[in-house]
C-alpha cells in the first residue's frame, strides 16, 4: 500500500494494546515484545496513545514513518 500523502510504500503491521502502557504498532510478522518499550523499539515498532485498561484488542494498521500517518485496513 502506498502512502496517499507522499507516495512512499507503507509499512504493514498491527496495533495492539499494551495494558497500562498504551497502544503499540508492531511490524507485520512480529509479536508483542516481552520487554515492552525496549523490545518495541528494537523491532521498529511505535508506541501510540495512552492507557486503555486490562483488555487487549488489535487492529491491522499500515504506517508511513516519513509522514507520521497511518491507515487502518478494517
Ligand atoms: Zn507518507
Amino acid at each position: 500500500m502506498k502512502c496517499p500523502f507522499c507516495g512512499e510504500e507503507m509499512e504493514s503491521g498491527m496495533i495492539i494494546t499494551m495494558r497500562d502502557i498504551g497502544f503499540a504498532w508492531i511490524p507485520e510478522g512480529k509479536k508483542l515484545p516481552l520487554v515492552p518499550l525496549v523490545g518495541l523499539k528494537k523491532m521498529g515498532g511505535m508506541l501510540l496513545g495512552e492507557s486503555t485498561g486490562f483488555t487487549r484488542a488489535k487492529l491491522d494498521f499500515n504506517i508511513c514513518k516519513k509522514c507520521n500517518k497511518g491507515i487502518s485496513s478494517l
